[in-house]
């Protein structure tokens, strides 16, 4: 299974990922989870990239193409597939991911694009800064981020939806009544033939 987790920041794709993964069996690469493990372990990467991440900002495509090329090449399995958290999040990230699968794995299977209002999300990030202090939770860099995801990122629904790869998924509610909504979606990849004899 191949798929991308797409959604604003706090939209709860960290959440959905491990259980995705959990229950597929398909590793979960979060770029977000690499940058902070890179910054925190003072790479020249983590350093390259610091600056933008507590900025809010999203890091230069050519820096995260880098460490995702290389995540992709080292240690996926095309059979057992993989799950993208946080990756594309530009119009040429999803462009040059589209030639490196098509050069390795193949195609996306799908693409879960989890819905959640701005309300919510800022609401969500402002607790989350509280109960787990991350580097780049503030209120301000929480708009900022909100503000880049509008910008750059909302138009890879477009993208994968011309493709036919888009499936938006409604992310209100706890998170087990989102998993569920997603697992309905990820039926369709899990038994092709169900989705093939609906009308
Ligand atoms: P969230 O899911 O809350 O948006 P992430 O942990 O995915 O946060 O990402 C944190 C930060 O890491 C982003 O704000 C950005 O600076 C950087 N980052 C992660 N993935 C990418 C990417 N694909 N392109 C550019 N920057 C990225």
């Amino acid at each position: 299974m191949r798929l991308v987790l797409l959604g604003p920041p706090g939209a709860g794709k960290g959440t959905q990922a491990a259980r995705i993964s959990a229950r597929h069996g398909v590793p979960a690469i979060s770029t977000g989870q690499l940058f902070d493990q890179q910054i925190s372990a003072g790479t020249a990467l983590g350093r390259r990239a610091e600056h933008y991440v507590r900025a809010g900002e999203l890091v230069p495509d050519e820096i995260v193409l880098d460490m995702v090329a290389e995540r992709l090449t080292t240690s996926v399995d095309c059979e057992v597939g993989f799950l993208l958290d946080g990756f594309p999040r530009t119009v040429p990230q999803a462009e040059a991911l589209d030639r490196m699968l098509g050069a390795s794995c193949g195609p996306l299977d799908l693409v879960v694009d989890l819905v959640v209002g701005e309300d919510e999300v800022l609401e969500r990030i402002s607790r989350r800064a509280v109960s787990e202090g991350r580097r780049d939770d503030t209120e301000q860099t929480a708009r900022r981020r909100l503000k880049v995801f509008a910008a750059e990122t909302a138009p890879l629904r477009s993208h994968y939806a011309e493709q036919g790869l888009l499936r938006s998924v409604d992310g209100s509610g706890s998170p087990d009544e989102v998993s569920a909504r997603i697992e309905e979606v990820l039926a369709a990849v899990a038994h092709p033939e169900v989705r093939a004899s609906r009308p």
